[in-house]
């Protein structure tokens, strides 16, 4: 064969990629207007006996040179190509993403702001005890200047017979605290019962890890005009719990902040795994502001400074930690809340280093 020719086989060669690519788009977009119609229908997008008829037919006609399996794999690809442009419009779609709303949403607590680059702490006991331990541990925060008290009412424990919170009295303590410290309050309501009631004594709804998924607690924390800080579940993947928010923010209320407080692996040195990474992702794909558990995530006091600082050096929007006056009497979570000397420490480094990265 002569140079020529080769030249016009390779010349042939690239014109049919064209036309290959050509008509991959063009299916494409047929696939995206069929998308369209299914969800205007509310019908699945995946549909397999169809996909199981259009293969037979495909490799009906197949005449060679390549075996079945390689066209069947092949188009299997060009298949799984158009499911996913249909799954992204989906996406698309989402209230949280950011291809919804390119801008921050910034989450005003009481005057605090959450998600415009200053980055927030949010302390306090794991547990309200009584008035006395959470307004010891509000002064202490003020101290260097926090305005954002945590305090767990409801305590959803393992063991049915451990310690389960103080309940309405909790949240009562809370908000006495709050008006006498000129703080912002945050806990836990597990139940979508008492959420509108929460509303009265709290600034901020927190929904619990165990909770992520409690769709009908998440659907009344988004009907109602306050701010709610949604922990990730113990094995919840980044999409379950991007859609968890979600469902927060259909029911109209966007004012959401996302914590990562670690999650289930095989790993025991530590309670459960930071997954860190989580953090510029859930920032990349939502608009909504990021918070991380060091508490929570590593179970463990000497892991509490270094990953806040992970988690600030990463882009949270803020840090969360348990603070106790005693944790060793606390009546939850005592191996791992701070006393007041242990915090001082922490929270001055941390200080610190934002100044430093100002
Ligand atoms: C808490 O913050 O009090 C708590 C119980 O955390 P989580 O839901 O992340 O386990
Ligand atoms: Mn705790």
């Amino acid at each position: 064969m002569s140079k020529a020719e080769l030249d016009n086989l390779r010349d042939r060669v690239e014109e049919i990629n064209l036309e290959i690519l050509k008509l991959i788009s063009e299916r494409g977009k047929l696939v995206q207007e069929i998308g369209k119609v299914k969800e205007t229908q509310g019908v699945n997008r995946y549909d397999p006996v169809r996909e199981r008829k259009m293969l037979n037919n495909i490799l009906e006609h197949n005449e060679g040179p390549f075996e079945t399996s390689t066209i069947q794999h092949i188009f299997k690809e060009i298949f799984k190509a158009g499911l996913e442009i249909q799954e992204d419009d989906h996406r698309k779609a989402l209230l949280v993403s950011r291809k919804k709303k390119p801008e921050d949403t910034i989450v005003d607590i009481k005057g605090v702001k959450i998600g415009n680059g200053a980055q927030q702490f949010i302390v306090g006991p794991c547990a309200v005890e009584s008035y006395e331990q959470t307004a010891a541990v509000a002064a202490e925060a003020k101290k260097y200047g926090l305005r954002l008290l945590r305090g767990g009412a409801f305590k959803p424990r393992t063991s049915p017979y451990d310690f389960q919170g103080l309940g309405l009295e909790g949240l009562q303590i809370l908000k006495r605290v709050a008006d006498e410290f000129d703080m912002a309050v945050i806990s836990e309501i597990v139940n979508p019962a008492d959420i509108e009631v929460a509303c009265d004594y709290i600034d901020v709804i927190q929904i619990g890890a165990r909770n992520m998924q409690n769709f009908e607690l998440l659907k009344a924390a988004g009907s109602v005009k306050k701010p709610v800080l949604l922990k990730r579940g113990l094995a919840a993947t980044i999409d379950e719990f991007v859609n968890a928010a979600e469902y927060i923010i259909s029911q109209g209320n966007d004012q959401i902040i996302l914590c990562e407080r670690g999650i289930r692996t095989y790993e025991k040195a530590t309670r459960n795994t930071l997954d860190i990474s989580a953090v510029p992702i859930l920032k990349q794909e939502t608009h909504l502001p990021v918070f991380v558990d060091v508490t929570h995530s590593t179970g463990r006091r000497d892991l509490l400074l270094p990953c806040a600082k992970a988690a600030l050096a990463i882009g949270a929007d803020g840090v969360m930690a348990e603070v106790h006056p005693d944790p060793a009497v606390a009546l939850s979570d005592s191996a791992q809340q701070m006393d007041f000397d242990q915090f001082e420490k922490w929270i001055t480094e941390l200080k610190a280093s934002q100044a430093v990265r100002v």
